[in-house]
């Protein structure tokens, strides 16, 4: 294993797995205990004849009900606090991209222990108070600006608070700063090499980034490698949500083979969506996650509707939290198309492994009479734009080709020219459904 100073948090991170269950029972308790102060969980708890005094392993959690996001629409938020509302110091609330935006509250004691998790996940990756950090996440609401900033300063590292958007700016900052690692969306990451070619400057040559850190949506290997590739960085997945206070959920290590979730801070059960089971060990279906780590408004068994698996075997970095494969996307991110099942994700594999791919796409569903029909917008490179009409169109048939045999369907497929496709600073829009009314 790895010495002691590679690890933040080297009592917790180097557990062995029975020492994780008994914290996680330990903690579990005690987070009951905190829930049944809560008035929606003290009249939860009555109601299925639940006794938090009487808990003692994780198998008892099973006999609380699934929180759903519904649950946390309908209810107030303030159902949940276990303390009143003077003792709560933040609120963050989730992005909204799925309908009514879901409010959760924290202590003080409670965005410490989150700053310390995200502070672990970067240090995990080698980021040191030397490092010149520059966050490049939307601030505010959104949970990825202020949970990466508190903890890259708990680290020591130089913090630029960046936020989202402004582009030439951010790529300056770099250079002024001397950036040795930032904090990216990955669809933004890949745009973003275009704005750096456009300002003649290289960031393999002329920036000191050595680490991104990208998450807050789906993205493929394909995605990742390209970033790397592009920027001359390790690129680490990052994963988290808003109810389970923000990132810092589940990251990877230096080895970038899954990601540890932390289990001295969450408990993790995936399940089928469908029978609400869990599913054998190592196969997919929906995360569901337990907050050990937040007092004030604490969830239980909520319904994550992200799916992932549990990856085999001891990770070689000495960590036994286990490790989750890298998000596939959310339950309500598939679509149907003539009767087959596609994420958005598996369009992108397909995609960004070929040459003459750009770095923006987009899925167009629509109805033609009652035929549905499936249209993916893809950006080009400059190079294959301006270059032979037929290698365009080889392109373009090799990418019909290549989807038909990933997704069984065959989809028109329009190359578009470099950045045409509408761009966003937050997550990326990767579907446009106009079937429903
Ligand atoms: P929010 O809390 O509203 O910002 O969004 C959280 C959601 O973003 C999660 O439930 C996931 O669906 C998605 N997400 C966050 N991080 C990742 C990641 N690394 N890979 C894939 N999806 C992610
Ligand atoms: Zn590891």
């Amino acid at each position: 294993m790895a010495p002691e100073k590679d690890f933040w948090n080297p009592q917790v991170e180097r557990l062995e797995r029975e020492e994780l269950v008994s914290l996680q029972e330990k903690r579990l308790r005690e987070t009951m205990e905190a829930c049944s102060r809560s008035p929606y969980y003290s009249s939860l708890f009555r109601r299925e004849g639940i006794d938090p005094a009487r808990f003692r392993g994780l198998e008892d959690l099973r006999r609380v009900p699934f929180l759903e996001k519904q649950d946390l629409r309908d209810n107030p938020s303030t159902y949940f606090l276990t303390v009143p509302l003077d003792d709560m110091v933040r609120v963050h609330s989730t992005s909204g991209t799925t309908g009514q935006a879901v409010v959760i509250y924290h202590t003080r004691e409670d965005i410490e222990a989150w700053a310390q998790l995200v502070a672990r996940c970067m240090y995990m990756t080698g980021l040191r108070r030397s490092d010149v950090f520059q966050n490049m996440m939307g601030y505010g609401l959104f949970t990825g600006g202020l949970g990466f900033h508190y903890g890259a300063e708990r680290i020591g590292a130089l913090t630029i608070p960046a936020g989202a958007g402004n582009s030439r700016r951010q790529v300056q900052l770099m250079l002024d700063f001397g950036t040795t690692a930032a904090h990216i969306i990955p669809s933004y990451a890949l745009y973003l090499t275009e704005v750096f070619e456009e300002m003649g400057v290289d960031p393999r040559r002329d920036t000191r980034l050595r680490i991104l850190y990208i998450g807050a949506e789906p993205h493929s290997e394909d995605l990742r490698r390209r970033i790397e590739e592009a920027y001359g960085v390790k690129a680490y997945n990052s994963y988290g949500l808003t109810e389970m206070s923000g990132p810092g959920v589940a990251f990877e290590c230096l080895q970038q083979d899954g990601m540890h979730l932390w289990e001295d801070s969450f408990v993790a059960e995936i399940i089928d969506p469908d029978t609400l089971e869990p599913v054998p060990e190592g196969e997919e279906g929906e995360l569901v996650l337990t907050c050990l780590h937040r007092r004030g408004m604490p969830l239980l068994r909520y319904r994550t509707r992200d799916l992932t698996r549990f990856l085999p075997g001891d990770c070689p970095c000495g960590r036994r939290h286990r490790r989750i494969a890298r998000i596939k996307g959310r339950t309500d991110d598939m679509f149907i198309i003539k009767g087959v099942n596609v994420f958005p994700i598996q369009v992108e594999q397909v995609l960004l492994r070929l040459l003459g791919v750009g770095s923006n796409y987009l899925i167009h569903l629509e109805k033609t009479g009652t035929r549905d029909e499936m249209r993916v917008l893809v950006e080009v490179t400059g190079e294959i734009w301006h270059g032979d009409v037929r290698e365009l169109r080889a392109l373009q048939q090799r990418i019909r080709e290549e989807l038909r045999s990933e997704i069984l369907v065959t989809p028109q497929v329009e190359l578009v020219e470099p950045g045409s496709l509408p761009q966003s600073e937050g997550k990326a829009v990767r579907v446009r459904d106009e079937r429903k009314d």
